[in-house]
């Protein structure tokens, strides 16, 4: 009995752990910034998006002639930096900002 109550106490715990750590990771945010002028426009970034916030900016183009890359609504970036791993031409630079309390 004693070791029953032992393990049910031991897996409290590591679920309440879980828990925190997964609570943590949904408040992470990131800003994203590019350097516009080095895009060529190969639209990679936006396939990585896990929230599909990268798009091309059809309102601009670049001193190479392209449409750059750019984030909608960064509000909703949790810093994944997927798009910046994938970004053959370092374009990309991704700031995580602290935890939400
Ligand atoms: S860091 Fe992640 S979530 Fe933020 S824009 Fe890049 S791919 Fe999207
Ligand atoms: S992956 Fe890099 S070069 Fe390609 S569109 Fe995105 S920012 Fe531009």
């Amino acid at each position: 009995m004693m070791a029953f109550i032992y393990n049910l106490f031991i897996l409290i715990i590591i679920f309440y752990l879980l828990f925190k750590e997964g609570c943590k990771m949904a408040k992470r945010r990131g800003i994203v910034k590019f350097e516009e002028n080095r895009c060529k426009g190969c639209e990679l970034c936006t396939t990585v998006c896990p929230v599909n916030i990268v798009i091309m900016n059809k309102n601009k183009i670049n001193v190479k002639g392209y449409h750059p890359a750019t984030v909608d609504e960064m509000e909703k970036c949790i810093a994944c930096a997927n798009c910046a791993t994938i970004c053959p031409d370092a374009v990309i630079q991704v700031e995580t900002l602290e935890e939400e309390k």
